[in-house]
């Protein structure tokens, strides 16, 4: 048996479009008998108090999960571990650009665009000391690809782009690309289903999977919420999240997929991947 999750940032309380999203992974793992984990992802952007809310929110909407709450803050020795075994293969490599030096590099033969020019890829060892007297060293994949090919069930096959993206920031925090990819085949994740502005991350994600001997996942990428501006829904949108529309916010919710019920469960009948909407849901806060 897989299994799916949900992986929240826990930065303030939910709203709609990502309750949305938690209730389609919930739906995804359980219509198809795999369990479903949650996967509090800890690593930055934390408010005190939000994961307990967002917890709290999501067992009010009758999502359940398979043992405990697994929080990224707690798994350090794990990424540790997986850039240990990178870099022992000499797939790492440091560097020491800034955002403005990659934006103003010129791009490397048949790069795409915005992927890394690879100006640090090959220092020489001098080179590569004299820049970490500068500042403190990013450590990159060295990618053997430059695209990689994913299966979603929504997108079907997507082929995307893989440069060399930084796993380990330069302030020593792990990356959430890294993070993600070590989780996942932990906790023995064969189904993703998140937001469809992650998918052209998934390329990435997955061959890096196949770097450290795991199965990339199937994914599932759905489309966002958005409000009537055509924009991102946001916090500023008004009555966004299950504490300010009340109870009335799992019904809006469940029509926006077309189905109707009072709590998760009750959705599972009528629900199936290939019946989940194309198209962005334009969410029109209550007055
Ligand atoms: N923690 C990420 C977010 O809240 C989701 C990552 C994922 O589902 O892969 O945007």
């Amino acid at each position: 048996m897989g299994a799916g999750r949900f992986a929240p940032s826990p930065s303030g309380d939910l709203h709609v479009g990502n309750l949305r999203t938690a209730l389609l992974a919930w739906l995804c793992a359980r219509s198809t008998g795999r369990e479903f984990v949650l996967r509090v992802e800890d690593l930055d952007r934390v408010r005190p108090g939000a994961e307990e809310r967002q917890l709290a929110d999501l067992a009010a909407m009758g999502l359940d999960w398979d043992g405990p709450v697994v929080r990224q803050s707690e798994r350090a020795r794990f990424y540790d571990a997986a850039l240990a075994s990178l870099g022992g293969r000499g797939l790492l490599f440091e560097c020491f650009c800034t955002r403005r030096e990659i934006l103003e590099a010129p791009s490397a033969p048949h790069a795409p665009p915005g992927a890394y020019p690879g100006t640090c890829r090959d220092l020489t060892d001098a080179e590569r000391e004299e820049r970490r007297a500068l500042r403190p060293a990013a450590l990159r994949l060295r990618a053997g690809t430059s695209t990689f090919t994913i299966e979603d069930e929504l997108h079907g096959s997507y082929e995307g782009v893989v440069d060399d993206f930084v796993l380990r920031r330069g302030d020593g925090a792990v990356a959430y690309n890294l993070a993600v990819v070590v989780d996942d085949a932990q906790q023995g994740i064969d189904q993703v289903v998140r937001g469809d502005d992650l998918l052209s991350s998934a390329p990435r994600q997955a061959y890096l999977a196949t770097l450290l001997g795991a199965v990339p996942p199937t994914y599932v990428h759905v489309p966002l919420a958005l409000n009537t501006a055509g924009r991102r829904l946001a916090k500023r949108d008004g009555a966004v999240t299950l504490r300010e529309i009340g109870p009335a916010a799992f019904g809006m919710v469940a029509a926006s997929l077309g189905l109707t019920g009072s709590t998760a469960a009750d959705l599972l009948d009528g629900f199936s991947i290939d019946r989940i909407p194309r198209e962005p849901w334009i969410f029109v806060p209550p007055a």
